[in-house]
Formats: C-alpha cells, structure tokens, sequence
C-alpha cells in the first residue's frame, strides 16, 4: 500500500490518542501527538519563566527549542534537546499552560513547520486540532472524531484519576 499521511482531528476527550496509536500500529505508521509538542513548549515556558502573553520572550524561547520524538518499545518519547519531557507535559497545570500558549500564534507558526517536516515521508498518523484543516490541508484521509460531552469528560476524568489517585468529575466537565 502507498504510503499515506492520515489525520484525526477533534476536541478534548474525544478518544483520538488510542484510536491514533491503534490504527498507527496496524499500518506500521508513525504516531504524532501534536499536542504533546504544544505541551513542550508550555514545558519550557514554565522552566525559563517565560509569560505566555509576552511574544517577544516567547519568541526567544522557541528559538532555542528543540523539540523531537525519540521512538522507543513500548511508546515514544519528548525530549527537548536531550532533556527527556515525556512525563513533565503530562501533569494539569502543563495541561492548563498549553491551552494557553497554543492560543498564541506565535507558537502556532513555529510548530507549523516542525509538524510540515514530520509530515514529508508521510507514512504517519497526525493526531491534533488543526491536522486535516491547517497542518496538512492535503492529507490523504481526514478523520473528525468526537463523542457526547458527557463521555468526553469521563474519559479525562478516569485518565485524571488514574494519574493522580483523586479527580472530581464536575470539576473536570467544568475545565473541559
Ligand atoms: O491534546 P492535548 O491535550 O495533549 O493538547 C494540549 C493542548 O494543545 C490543548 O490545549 C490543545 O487544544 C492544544 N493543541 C492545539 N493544536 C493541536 C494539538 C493540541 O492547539 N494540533
């Protein structure tokens, strides 16, 4: 079969990650989690300091980032250059913080051409919000996944408290 670039876009809960993985791993595809990059950013944000509202210092900062995936059995692994984030971006106040600098469109630019450049040998699963619309308008098959809300917010819920031993469902619902 000829290689294809796929994307699955869609909102917060919605089951992207495991259907990405699942029909990544049965094409032999790669995985790409965009949001675990935008989590990266919020990441060193936070270790440098940076104001997510300050572009000029965000500038900076994303100028010295390097942000790669470094396949691995079992998953895959962040590192920005060889710091390894893989954990660090997925506690909720990195959740909160990416929100807030993939607002900024700065950040929206860069990662642009980071997800273009591991897009061109195709063969890749690209799981995300803006895949099939902004990143790769000419993907060869663009998936929008969602569910009810009430299914979206359990999810986070269960994968919140499985993390932390203790989540509260309103809250979550509220957040989301
Ligand atoms: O999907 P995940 O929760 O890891 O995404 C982290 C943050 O990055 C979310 O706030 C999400 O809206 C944002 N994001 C984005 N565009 C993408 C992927 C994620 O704005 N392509």
């Amino acid at each position: 079969m000829r290689n294809l670039l796929i994307t699955i876009d869609g909102p917060a809960g919605a089951g992207k990650s495991t259907v990405s993985r699942l029909l990544a791993e049965r094409l032999g595809y790669r995985y790409v989690d965009t949001g675990a990059l935008y989590r990266g950013v919020a990441v060193a944000a936070d270790r440098h300091g940076v104001d997510p509202a300050d572009d000029a210092a965000l500038g900076r900062l994303l100028s010295g980032l390097e942000l790669r995936f470094r396949p691995q059995a079992g998953g895959q692994r962040l590192l920005d250059g060889e710091l390894d984030i893989t954990e660090a971006i997925r506690t909720p106040a990195i959740s909160m913080l990416a929100s807030t600098v993939s607002a900024r469109p700065v950040v929206r630019a860069f990662l642009l051409e980071i997800q273009r450049g591991l897009g061109r040998e195709k063969a890749a699963v690209f799981e995300g919000r803006d895949m099939g619309t902004v990143v790769f308008p000419e993907a060869d098959v663009k998936f929008f996944l969602s569910a009810s809300e009430p299914a979206r917010a359990r999810r986070r819920f269960e994968e919140l408290r499985a993390k932390t031993g203790s989540a509260c469902l309103a809250e979550v619902e509220r957040d989301m």
